[in-house]
């Protein structure tokens, strides 16, 4: 019928605009700040840094590889790699960042950072009230800034966080065991005598045929 989509989006309309009378659900008006919707799980505003356990100086996951560095499309990171190494969570030796610093005033959210680091170490933050007055200070955010728990991660992203949790103990398993086998191996090659030499077994088969 001609028009019919009109009057059907027209009956849409007044059903929204009167049921936002009576119902919650039909209100689209949020009252921010007095009022706020739970964020979702994909929401994302600027990265930070993860960090395991309690200590994020011990615990930060960033070993300083410069991969998001280079990737980050407005280059708004920047990365100054330690000389030496110190051990990461695992006990593992691992460079660290001496300097990380996101300037969030040029970051574009685009999460690149993110997609491209081989060890889970950035991630993307929900917060979104970040205004300030101070334009460097405020705004170039150093990697103590930067710095969240695993457990925030988990709050804001329980899903994501969980698997990656789960991956992260799958290969610290694995190298568990290996470093285990690697052990064990190297007791059983101590524990077993050298072989005896040649002209002493000869010299051996010969006296006891005389
Ligand atoms: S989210 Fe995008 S723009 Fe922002 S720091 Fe990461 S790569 Fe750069
Ligand atoms: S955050 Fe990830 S990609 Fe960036 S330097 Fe650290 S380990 Fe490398």
């Amino acid at each position: 019928m001609l028009g019919e989509g009109i009057l059907k989006g027209l009956a849409e309309t007044a059903r929204n605009f009167l049921g936002s009378y009576v119902s919650k659900d039909r209100l689209t008006t949020v009252q921010f700040p007095e009022e706020r919707l739970p964020h979702i799980e994909a929401a994302r505003s600027f990265p930070f840094l993860v960090y395991d356990g309690e200590d994020w100086q011990q615990g930060m996951r960033c070993v300083s590889c410069l991969i998001c560095e280079k990737e980050c499309p407005p280059k708004c990171i920047f990365i100054e790699k330690s000389k030496d190494k110190k051990p990461d969570a695992t006990g593992k030796p691992q460079f660290y960042p001496v300097v990380f610093n996101i300037d969030v005033s040029v970051c574009m959210s685009c999460q690149i950072c993110v997609e491209v680091c081989p060890f889970d170490a950035i991630k993307m933050d929900v917060e979104f009230e970040l205004s300030t007055n101070d334009r460097f200070g405020g705004l170039l955010w150093d990697k103590e800034r930067l710095a969240k728990s695993n457990a925030y991660y988990g709050k804001i992203h329980p899903t994501e966080a969980a698997a990656v949790d789960a991956q992260l103990a799958e290969e610290r398993a694995k190298l568990e065991a290996k470093a285990k086998l690697a052990a064990e191996a190297k007791t059983a090659t101590v524990a077993t005598p050298p072989a005896q030499p040649l002209r002493e077994t000869s010299e051996t088969t010969e006296g006891s045929g005389a």
